[in-house]
């Protein structure tokens, strides 16, 4: 029986951002391997990805709010083979955090058969290096 092929991500050589002032909190405190998420400091709705404005109240007051890491799958699809990486296969995830209600992040599950995911799997992050010394949120099945 042949081992499944397990999904991975892309090269982070190859993973590229930019941010904006709404948006430098999050990709900073990944770079220090820490999740957080924007939280409304007036009304308290949480949301992903960050605005400048509270969706729900119109605030401009944000608490950066530090979160387990901890996520589920919400839904997901299984890509084969990406531009000039044919063998590669990725998990690509939108993803519910329990500790933001409200908030959905995408992400890549990696080290998975992709054939065993199911919406409401338990995933955990890992931040990956990437272009320009930032780190990229991963997240890997939780144990
Ligand atoms: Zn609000």
């Amino acid at each position: 029986m042949t081992a499944p092929t397990l999904s991975t991500a892309l090269p982070g050589a190859d993973v590229h951002i930019t941010t904006n002032p709404y948006t430098e909190p999050f990709w900073e405190a990944a770079r220090q391997d820490r999740l957080v998420a924007p939280k409304c400091g007036d009304c308290g709705t949480f949301r992903l990805p960050p605005t400048p404005f509270c969706p729900n109240c119109q605030s401009k007051d944000v608490d950066w709010t530090e979160l387990s890491g901890a996520a589920e799958v919400f839904s997901f699809s299984v890509v084969h083979g990406y531009p000039g990486i044919p063998d590669i296969t990725l998990v690509a995830a939108v993803l519910d955090l329990p500790d933001a209600p409200g908030a959905r992040l995408i992400g890549n599950i990696v080290d998975v058969d992709p054939a065993t995911v199911a919406i409401g799997d338990r995933v955990q992050v890992f931040f990956s290096p990437i272009a320009d010394g930032w780190k990229l949120p991963l997240f890997r099945p939780a144990t």
